[in-house]
């Protein structure tokens, strides 16, 4: 067990502003973002056997199984630059999951980004990622500076495969019935904090601030 170090779970449906405020959070905390989904995309692309086995469920929509995301964060988690805490964009995404995290160590804030379903489909409709980077954008929220490219690094834009409308609506599915629960185990624990985001994303942010007690 790890204390005295800053542990944030981000929670909240895919397209609800996580990997946005994710940035906010960890400029303001100095504690850097961990993301099963980027870790999952990065070994996509590097055609690692946990990236072929990924790609599939991730295509569809579904969860990568438990044990493979478990796994990969144990290991992952040692890191370096991971020791002081870290901002988690993305996991857990079930109750074993959680579980499993509580493990390792003591969750401070879980920040629930709260969205309704009609607004994260309009949301996802724009989204764009960059396939080397990972820096995500939003066609009219969160416009890159040249249409289409990358403001950090240049490459060009992409559309995620699994933000097509169909596969949107199953990821939804699967997040108010598996990962939703998750929300009952960190009220318990007294570090759950809802956070209404169907507002802009500066106001959003002003929220999630408050929330962790952090001056802006
Ligand atoms: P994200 O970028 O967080 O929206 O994740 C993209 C996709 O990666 C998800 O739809 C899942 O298929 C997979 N994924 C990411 N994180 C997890 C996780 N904690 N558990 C299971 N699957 C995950």
């Amino acid at each position: 067990m790890q204390q005295d170090k800053t542990w944030v779970v981000l929670l909240g449906a895919p397209g609800a502003g996580k990997g946005t405020q994710a940035k906010y959070i960890s400029q303001a905390l100095g504690v850097p973002i961990f993301s099963t989904g980027n870790l999952l995309r990065q070994a996509i692309e590097a055609k690692s056997a946990l990236g072929e086995l990924a790609d599939r469920y991730i295509q569809d929509g579904n969860l990568v199984p438990d044990e493979v995301v478990i796994k990969l964060v144990q290991e992952r988690l040692g890191d370096a630059a991971y020791q002081n805490g870290v901002i988690f964009d993305g996991f857990p995404r079930t109750p074993t999951q959680a579980v499993a995290l509580d493990a390792l160590l003591k969750v401070d804030y879980a920040i629930s980004i709260e969205v309704g379903d009609e607004l994260i489909v309009e949301r996802t409709a724009g989204r764009l990622i960059c396939p080397a980077c990972q820096a995500s954008y939003h066609k009219s929220y969160n416009p890159p500076e040249q249409e289409g490219i990358c403001t950090r690094c240049g490459t060009a834009l992409t559309v995620r495969k699994d933000d097509r409308p169909e596969v949107m609506r199953e990821r939804l599915r699967i997040y108010h019935k598996q990962t939703e629960p998750i929300k009952r185990h960190y009220d318990k624990q007294g570090v759950l904090r809802l956070i209404a985001g169907e507002g802009t994303i500066d106001e959003t942010k002003s929220l999630i601030m408050q929330a962790l007690g952090v001056l802006v």
